[in-house]
């Protein structure tokens, strides 16, 4: 039996639109998909998951119609099942190791997630109530998925956590990264009131390492800090004409088209240029998160150039083909290296061919230009989508504080 299809909007309507393309498993549906899972005994699938969440017995409990306490399954071990219903890379974890793709479909464990977390939050159900209580009090820095998980996790265990939210959202990069098609925000919001159901304050619009410095907080009375900042300085490529008006980084752009709502501006004040031809340069999720928002702003043609193949390319599967069907360009082994302009306007992206050669470190093979192989290409904005790094702003304040080469902090 293959695995059970999900609803989707149609490509042609839903590139007018910001709503979600997912439409989610019917209860018929989800009943269908439970009924094959095997329900294996040494489950690999648990093993696959990163927070180890007891995949077969929630899927059990969805065979028996019990979702609240597939839910609650769950939520022991990811305070975050709507969201990670709908944006963990599955095929890549749990689903890549699932007995069942063996011979057949992996079970469809996300999809399934994700129906009995929206089914739990349309009944209303809320936190474990007569949880221990300790007077540690501890501060988590950013709201992102780390935060609110350790956050959530500390507070079960009895701490009085406080998060730190530089943004005036919480979220991190759910509300201000992954466009509403991919991820709503009411399910951003609904998982963050239910990390603040177990206890959690949310202090929001407080940059660490400017509004105050992180040895403020051990004054304070904090007994422990947990960095969860995530990786929010862009990366650009240094190349000619990227100072030019109409090149974003892909940050920038998501950030104002999510949290701002710019599509809305005027009725919102953050304006964002929609652009005619845009090139998004890059090949992963947030490239084509980028390419489908730009589509969805009215774009005539949205060209996404990276310098591998599809076969290379570090984004979802998924995301992948609905981008296809939606009707972005995909422009292979090709690198740009000057974007052009005219009175101060992106006017077009100057791109050399590459060929792939030899693996590099992370095993994928190294894109190699070929020589006289340029070609200049007419566009009106550029959105840069390589990368990110961590942002100095709060590292730089804490004394000690030992980092990695990337800027990241080192565990040991
Ligand atoms: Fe079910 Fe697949 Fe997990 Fe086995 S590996 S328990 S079939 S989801």
């Amino acid at each position: 039996m293959p695995k059970t299809t999900m609803e989707e909007q149609q490509a042609k309507k839903r590139i007018k639109n910001f709503n979600e393309v997912a439409l989610g498993f019917s209860e018929k549906d989800a009943l269908k998909e439970a009924k094959r899972c095997l329900q294996c005994k040494k489950a690999p699938c648990v093993k696959g998951c990163p927070v180890a969440v007891n995949i077969p017995e929630f899927i059990k409990l969805v065979k028996e119609k019990d979702f609240i306490r597939a839910a609650k399954i769950i939520k022991e071990t990811n305070v975050l099942p709507a969201v990670c219903g709908r944006v963990c890379p599955q095929e890549g974890q749990c689903e890549k190791v699932c007995v069942l793709g063996k011979k057949d479909d992996p079970c469809a464990i996300g999809r399934l997630e994700r129906f009995v977390a929206d089914y739990e939050r349309e009944k209303g159900e809320t936190g474990p109530k007569n949880r221990p209580k300790k007077k540690v009090k501890i501060a988590v820095i950013g709201s992102g998925p780390a935060g609110l998980t350790a956050a959530s996790d500390l507070a079960k265990l009895g701490y009085k956590v406080t998060i730190f939210e530089a943004l005036h959202r919480p979220g991190g990069v759910l509300f201000y990264g992954i466009p509403e098609f991919r991820l709503p925000k009411i399910i951003v919001e609904a998982e963050v009131d239910y990390v603040k159901s177990l206890g959690v304050e949310l202090i929001l619009n407080v940059v660490v390492g400017k509004t105050f410095i992180f040895d403020d907080l051990f004054e304070s009375g904090y007994k422990a800090i947990f960095i969860a900042i995530g990786a929010g300085l862009p990366r650009f490529m240094s190349i000619e004409g990227e100072n030019l008006n109409g090149v974003y980084s892909a940050n920038e752009f998501l950030t104002r088209v999510n949290l701002m709502k710019a599509y809305l501006f005027p009725e919102y004040d953050t304006p964002v240029k929609k652009g005619k031809r845009v090139a998004v340069i890059g090949g992963g999720n947030v490239a084509l998160d980028s390419a489908r928002t730009a589509l969805r702003l009215g774009a005539e043609k949205v060209y996404l150039v990276y310098r591998r193949t599809e076969n290379e390319m570090p984004a979802r599967l998924e995301e992948y083909e609905h981008a296809k069907e939606e009707g972005i360009e995909f422009v292979f082994l090709t690198l740009p290296c000057k974007i052009t302009g005219k009175d101060g306007w992106v006017n077009g992206i100057k791109c050399i061919k590459m060929k792939l050669g030899e693996p590099d470190d992370t095993g994928r093979c190294r894109p190699l230009p070929i020589n006289g192989s340029e070609f200049t290409h007419p566009v009106d904005q550029v959105i840069v989508a390589i990368g990110t790094g961590p942002n100095p702003l709060l590292t730089d304040t804490v004394k000690g504080l030992r980092l990695n080469d990337r800027g990241y902090v080192k565990i040991n």
